[in-house]
């Protein structure tokens, strides 16, 4: 049988959320992972101060692993501040997306514009200062986004963004890829079931960008550590590893 051959243009994008001093040894094992199948094309997803207890201090043997993820050619996001959703929400529907859908880490749903852009401000600044360069792009705790977020991220010209269906760029407007992210839950054993399942189906999706991410809670699941091993090499067998910025090149 002939091997397939890759096209081009058909792109795989790999994601570690909740990059947090938090989860240091579940990272270690998340990206080693994933370098296996995409090298460094995998983008980092930061979390400033996890749960407001865990915080990446410039100069601390974290700060300087993120640094070195950065340096290596990995991109980093800022990935929410806090991840929690502390705020009230006056929109019922937001309250009950907020508080089931992802056990309220729903952070940038319920902010207004000013709370959130002052909140990207502090993130940016403080990951800038210890990657030294700019960030690569934003994405919000459980993808979730307000209309607030949405207008800070385009005041705060953010070049690149991504919900569970889109990735866009809200400093020039423009929708850069579209299709379903991969990802897996562990909390319940329902979730757990379904996301392999919806797994298996999506990683043969003819989609011209596959998106995959990961949370360090995988790791602690075999049966999901196979299943994202198994999407990664199906994947890159017809794909190409790419980093977010080619979407926007
Ligand atoms: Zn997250």
């Amino acid at each position: 049988m002939r091997a397939m051959t890759r096209s081009s243009d058909h792109l795989l994008l790999a994601s570690i959320h909740d990059v947090s001093p938090r989860f240091e040894s579940e990272l270690d094992a998340l990206v080693d992972l994933l370098r296996a199948h995409v090298g460094d094309r995998i983008a980092m997803l930061v979390v400033p101060n996890h749960w407001g207890d865990a915080p990446i201090l410039p100069g601390s043997s974290f700060a300087s692993r993120v640094r070195n993820w950065s340096d290596s050619g990995c991109e980093i996001f800022l990935h929410g501040f806090f991840h929690r959703d502390e705020t009230r929400h006056t929109n019922a529907l937001d309250r009950l997306r907020g508080r089931f859908m992802t056990a309220g880490e729903g952070e940038f749903l319920g902010l207004s514009r000013n709370a959130a852009s002052a909140r990207i401000m502090e993130g940016r600044s403080l990951i800038e200062d210890v990657i030294g360069r700019p960030i690569d792009g934003f994405v919000a705790p459980a993808w979730l986004y307000g209309n607030g977020a949405r207008e800070a991220l385009a005041e705060c010209h953010i070049p690149i963004a991504e919900d569970h269906t889109h990735v866009w760029s809200p400093a020039s407007g423009r929708e850069l890829a579209w299709g379903p992210v991969i990802t897996w839950a562990s909390r319940t054993r329902v979730r757990l079931a379904s996301s392999l399942a919806a797994a298996a189906a999506l990683r043969r999706a003819p989609l011209k960008v596959l998106r995959v991410g990961v949370h360090p809670p995988d790791i602690r699941h075999p049966a999901l550590v196979r299943s994202i091993r198994k999407t990664l090499s199906a994947a890159t067998r017809s794909r190409h590893p790419a980093r977010y910025a080619d979407l926007a090149a």
